[in-house]
């Protein structure tokens, strides 16, 4: 993120150098791309897990009630991202506007609001912070999940394709499970059910975090390398995921955390 945009583009290409009008956006867009594409086939929707700062928030929000207060949620609301997807991508193409940065983004509530020069400037603005209140803070409070990439996050439904290309998996080892379900009440995105423990398989929505691996009593839980045995080298499987993952992070935050800190040190200096 920092140094092939930087000898292609001579700027950090995330998120400035990308926007019209910044030089070589084409080939600062291609090198971002790249590193995008090598980082999810190797960690598929990990992607949600390991370097999304806004599902952080939510991670946080979920940490701070002992129990969680709402249990039961209809699991037909683990389709919401993708019915967010098709329609934001059918009315984009549309438009030819993106239309879920404009108008349904909650994380606008915290980055970049709209100018609210007029009333839809306001109404977007509104719109954007009810979002993050609700899907953000209250529901993750209650339910101890992570509401906004399990429900609504298009992106996250975008990532959960390559969960199929990605190179790792977390599985269930039938010969260990009891089944104690503990796994399905623990994982954050609802990506367990009592079938698919029954079959071995997370579903298509996990993002590789582990809770599940974290909370197994059976270490049943296991985390896998496609192709290989379930449970065959977990320890081994676990290593080499979090070291793509990290590497991953420390490219994408490195570049925001370095701009943060030439704009702190623009202020002050
Ligand atoms: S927590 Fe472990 S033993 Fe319990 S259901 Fe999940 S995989 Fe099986
Ligand atoms: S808890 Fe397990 S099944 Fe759920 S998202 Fe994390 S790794 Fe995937």
């Amino acid at each position: 993120m920092l140094i092939l945009p930087a000898a292609l583009t001579k700027t950090v290409v995330f998120p400035g150098s990308i926007l019209p009008g910044a030089g070589m956006a084409g080939a600062g867009m291609a090198a971002m791309a790249g590193l995008w594409l090598a980082m999810t086939i190797v960690v598929g929707k990990g992607w949600c897990s390991y370097l999304c700062f806004f599902g952080g928030i939510e991670e946080g929000m979920a940490a701070v009630m002992p129990r969680a207060k709402l249990k039961k949620i209809d699991v037909r609301w683990r389709y919401g991202p993708w019915a967010v997807l098709l329609a934001m991508a059918l009315l984009s193409l549309a438009l030819f506007d993106s239309v879920y940065c404009m108008w349904l983004c909650p994380f606008k509530a915290v980055s970049e609001y709209v100018a609210a020069r007029n009333t839809l400037g306001m109404v977007q603005n509104g719109i954007f912070v009810v979002l993050f209140a609700g899907l953000v803070i209250a529901l993750p409070l209650l339910t101890k999940k992570r509401t906004q990439c399990a429900f609504f996050c298009p992106f996250g439904a975008f990532q959960s394709i390559f969960n199929k290309t990605s190179v790792f998996d977390v599985k269930i080892d039938r010969t260990r499970c009891s089944p104690c379900v503990l796994c399905k009440t623990a994982c954050p995105t609802m990506s367990l059910t009592d079938e698919s423990i029954a079959q071995g398989e997370t579903l298509m929505s996990c993002m590789k975090c582990g809770a599940c691996v974290d909370v197994c009593p059976k270490d049943a839980a296991v985390w896998h390398i496609k192709g290989t045995e379930v449970a065959s080298k977990p320890e081994r499987a676990r290593l080499l995921l979090l070291y793509a993952a990290w590497g991953m992070a420390i490219m994408f935050g490195g570049s925001i955390i370095a701009q943060g800190l030439a704009t702190i040190l623009h202020v002050f200096i």
